[in-house]
Parts: structure tokens; C-alpha cells; sequence
């Protein structure tokens, strides 16, 4: 046999193996997770081994028609069919088969037109190889109108309760003249303390107390609360498998419900379930609805057990205050990878860089301000692991025009702090002195008015 035909034989042998070796090698899918929410549904599989799809939107019925290579139908995936919830504001049902060998073909019926995007994520943290699909609205609702939508809903409210006090006032007002005894003629010159109090009520002001009302109302104070992490990133993990996602949701949903009670503040929200956004998303939510502030809560582990108490951070134009602020700024600065950002998507991610590196050093002055007013009320309720405001570079506090802190209510990865955290008394205790550190701040610092018209 002539050398290179010899050479040519063993070549094609080798192709023959590595295709046998590719047949064994069949992915396996680990877990499927799907995370409904109303910005968007992701659903994730989660598998031993890359997985490539191809994806196609289909009209009459809206459905988008997914096939995954390399993939057989096993239990796990069917699983997926399950997990679908009837409450899903983008899915209705999902399918699945077999469609060739090797093709598994997954099919979402859908509720509304979406945007889908479709990414892979590389192994990190727990997680195995992900196979993503996000479900986005084509048209995405304006958060702002809804802010004003809740102000006029407030609006009403505020002006029937003042309504209502005002008849409240005039009946009684009334009562009382018509108890009273007739009043002695008031010599001209007499001195006022001899008239009798009735004659001096003031008249009950004429027509609905609207424009007063709307004074007080006009300048409407927007505080952006921020739950860390959620839907595919847990966050931290307490000994006793409390998950930070859900504890710090919690705290902040009560926040939001204590701040919306109050005269003219109105709470966004950057999540209000248990769904996935990444860093630069929770930035640009707050800077869309012209925030005020912005506060991120957290409930992080530490590299030490014993670590405990509130922490408050700021950003910082240089370095970090210190090296455990460091360390929990990489931390968080990590969610992404974890929570799983379509990178591909974030198509403007250098103006967004160039934006979110203008951070100017009055942000950073008004989030000392905000961070050291909010600390106070918080060492009252527990410790406090540092006394001063901490500074570093968390992406999430980036806005340039928001004064912006991430609060660590405590640490879950203290026993002790973990049991706190999920006590209904103690996270009421925390939502009370958050809350009293946000007042006092614009008590202290008067927004200035919004340059776009509420
Ligand atoms: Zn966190």
C-alpha cells in the first residue's frame, strides 16, 4: 500500500471514531427552569453539554417553534411541559417531541407577539451548560406612565380622604354655632380675647381643596428600590437554605408599601418577583422613571461565618474603602454571569459603559448623604458591621444622575443573622429604619423639581 493512500485510511478511521464518539456523547439536560415575569418569561435548560438551537416564530396559533441538536427526549425535558405556569403572562402551553433522531423539538404556545432571544451561557458557579430562551414583549410598557397612572389613582384617594376631613370639619363647625349662645355685639375698639372662640372660626373655604392638594402632590418623589438578584441567581445561600433573592424581595416589597403610603413618594420597582435582571437594567429602570434615589438591598455571605451586621455602600470614583468592600463589589458585580446576560443583546454595551463611567462626584457626595442617613436608623436595630458609609465599584449603583446605595441588611451567612432575616419582626424593624433614613434624607435634601412634566 502506498504511503499516502495508508496515511488517507488511518485519517478516515479517525473520522469514523470521532463520529462514533460524538453518537455516545448524547447531551443530557440536568434541569429545566422556567421564571415567569411581566418585563419577560426565561426559560432555561440546563444541560451536561453545549447545546445548539434553532429558533422560528410561527403565526396561526402564535407559537415559536424551537429544535435543540444532539438531544433525546427524556424525562427531565418532559418535565418542562409541567413547570408552565397557567398565570404566565407569555406562555399558554408548551409541547414536546422528537422530531428527528438527535432533534428534539420544543414548541411554546404563546399568549402575546414576543421578542424571543436565544443564548447559551458557558458552566459557572453551580450551573452546568444553559440553553436560554427570553420571552420579551414587543412592545415594552412604559414605566413612568405607570408611576403616573399610580399618582392619579393616589391623586383621587388623597383628595376624597381630604374631602371627606373637610365635611368632617364643616359639620362640626356647624354644630358647634348652632350650640352656641348668641354672641354679644362686639364693640368696635373692644379687645379681641373677650369675643366669644365661636365668632372667630374661620369660614370653611370655599370649592374642593383640589388646588392646595395638587401643590403638595406636584412635585412627586420617585425612590427606585432595588431587590439583588432573583430568578436564575439566588444570590447568597444561608446554612439553613435561605436564599438572598427571596428574603431581600420580601423586605423590599414591604418598603415599597411603607414609602407608597407616604404624601408624594411613589416606589418603582426593579424586580417585584422572582425573575432575573441584570445590573445595567436595574440602572437604566431608575434612570427611565427620573429617580430620585436609588436603593439596592441585600443580604449577602461573607468570606467569614461569624461576620455579622448592616452595611451601607456607596460607589467610588477610585478605589474601594476597603478590601472587604472590594471583595463584596466583585460579589455582586459577579450576578451577571450567574443570572445569565444575553450578551449579544446588549448591543449598546459601550455607550452604556460610557455612560455608566460618567459617575460624577456629586452622585457619589448625595449617596454619602443618603447612605449615612440611612445607616443611623439601621444601627439601632441591629449592629452594624462598619460605622461609616463603605464605597466601591458596584456596577449597580452606577447611574450618574441617582444618588445610589446597596444596603446589606445582614449577612445570611451568619446562622444567627440568617434566622433574623426571615423573622416578619425583624425585617419589619428593617423596613421601618430604611424608611426613616429615606425621609430624613429628603427632609434634609429637597428634590429639585423634574425637568419632564409628571
Ligand atoms: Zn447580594
Amino acid at each position: 500500500m502506498n504511503p499516502r493512500r495508508a496515511a488517507l485510511q488511518r485519517m478516515g478511521a479517525l473520522v469514523l471514531v470521532f463520529a462514533a464518539a460524538g453518537r455516545t456523547l448524547a447531551a443530557s439536560i440536568v434541569a429545566v427552569r422556567v421564571w415567569p415575569a411581566d418585563d419577560y418569561t426565561r426559560v432555561t435548560l440546563e444541560s451536561d453539554q453545549p447545546l445548539s438551537a434553532r429558533h422560528q416564530l410561527l403565526q396561526n396559533p402564535l407559537r415559536l417553534m424551537i429544535d435543540i441538536d444532539g438531544l433525546s427526549l427524556d424525562p427531565a425535558l418532559r418535565d418542562l411541559v409541567g413547570k408552565v405556569q397557567p398565570d404566565d403572562p407569555f406562555i399558554s402551553g408548551v409541547r414536546v417531541g422528537q422530531n428527528a433522531p438527535r432533534v428534539v423539538r420544543l414548541v411554546l404556545d404563546l399568549k402575546q407577539p414576543v421578542a424571543p432571544q436565544l443564548f447559551s451561557l458557558e458552566p459557572v458557579a453551580a450551573y452546568r451548560h444553559r440553553l436560554v430562551f427570553d420571552l420579551y414583549p414587543t412592545h415594552e410598557h412604559d414605566p413612568l406612565l405607570a408611576l403616573v397612572r399610580e399618582k392619579e389613582a393616589a391623586d383621587k384617594l388623597a383628595a376624597r380622604s381630604m374631602q371627606d376631613a373637610l365635611g368632617e370639619f364643616i359639620a362640626r363647625v356647624d354644630k358647634a354655632v348652632v350650640r352656641a349662645p348668641t354672641p354679644a355685639p362686639v364693640l368696635p375698639g373692644a379687645p379681641a380675647a373677650s369675643a366669644p372662640m365661636q365668632t372667630k372660626a374661620p369660614p370653611p373655604e370655599p370649592g374642593p381643596p383640589s388646588l392646595a392638594l395638587q401643590q403638595r402632590i406636584d412635585r412627586l418623589i420617585i425612590v427606585a428600590l432595588d431587590p439583588g438578584h432573583g430568578g436564575e441567581d439566588p444570590g447568597a445561600v444561608g446554612p439553613g437554605g435561605t436564599r438572598e433573592k427571596d428574603v431581600v424581595l420580601q423586605i423590599a416589597l414591604q418598603l415599597r408599601d411603607r414609602l407608597n403610603a407616604l404624601p408624594n413618594m411613589r416606589v418603582m420597582m426593579t424586580r417585584d418577583a422572582d425573575f432575573f435582571v441584570p445590573l445595567h437594567e436595574r440602572v437604566r429602570k431608575a434612570r427611565r422613571v427620573q429617580a430620585d434615589l436609588f436603593v439596592s438591598i441585600h443580604a449577602d455571605a461573607f468570606m467569614r461565618p461569624e461576620a455579622r451586621g448592616a452595611s451601607v455602600f456607596a460607589l467610588s470614583q477610585g478605589g474601594a474603602s476597603s478590601a472587604a468592600a472590594r471583595w463584596m463589589a466583585q460579589r455582586e458585580n459577579a450576578a451577571d454571569l450567574v443570572g445569565g446576560i444575553n450578551v449579544a443583546a446588549v448591543n449598546d454595551k459601550q455607550v452604556m459603559q460610557a455612560m455608566l463611567d460618567m459617575s460624577t462626584a456629586a452622585q457619589i457626595k448625595d449617596s454619602l448623604k443618603l447612605g449615612n442617613e440611612v445607616l443611623a436608623p439601621l444601627g439601632r436595630v441591629g449592629r452594624l458591621h462598619k460605622r461609616q458609609v463603605e464605597q466601591a465599584g458596584f456596577a449597580v449603583l452606577k447611574a450618574p444622575d441617582v444618588p445610589s446605595i446597596l444596603v446589606e441588611t445582614a449577612f445570611i451567612s451568619n446562622p444567627e443573622e440568617e434566622a433574623r432575616l426571615r423573622n416578619p419582626d425583624y425585617q419589619a424593624q428593617l423596613v421601618e429604619a430604611l424608611a426613616t433614613g429615606i425621609r430624613r434624607y429628603f427632609a434634609r435634601n429637597p428634590p429639585l423639581a423634574r425637568n419632564r412634566q409628571l
